[in-house]
């Protein structure tokens, strides 16, 4: 199953850290993706506030796959307050988002 899909199917369980509004009709994008790593762009559509989720999935392909946040062993899961943090520390950002996640050196001048 389509990553995109999947975390469609869940997107309404969320809320906009922002406007506290469901984010079942938010827009997503994916970024990145390694292996079972995956790094998605979520828009609230009232708001309009972007935050990037960091997912790793696991058991494979399909329909019972378990997709945790930031389910490293080593970090906390992500919470409502790490998404306010990054969003105010974006505020005064005009840049697209992806280039944050390059690492220093292959970013284009
Ligand atoms: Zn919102």
């Amino acid at each position: 199953m389509d990553i995109l899909t999947l975390l469609r199917q869940h997107a309404g369980d969320y809320r906009c850290p922002v406007c506290r509004r469901p984010l079942a009709d938010c827009r997503m994008r994916q970024l990145t993706h390694r292996g079972s790593q995956y790094t998605i762009e979520v828009t609230c559509r009232k708001c309009t506030m972007a935050f990037v989720v960091a997912l790793e999935v696991q058991g494979g392909e399909g329909a019972d796959s378990a997709v945790t946040a930031s389910d490293t062993g080593e970090l906390p899961p992500i919470s409502a307050d790490d998404l306010l943090e990054v969003h105010r520390a974006l505020v005064g950002y005009h840049g697209p988002l992806t280039a944050l996640l390059e690492p220093p050196g292959e970013r284009e001048p």
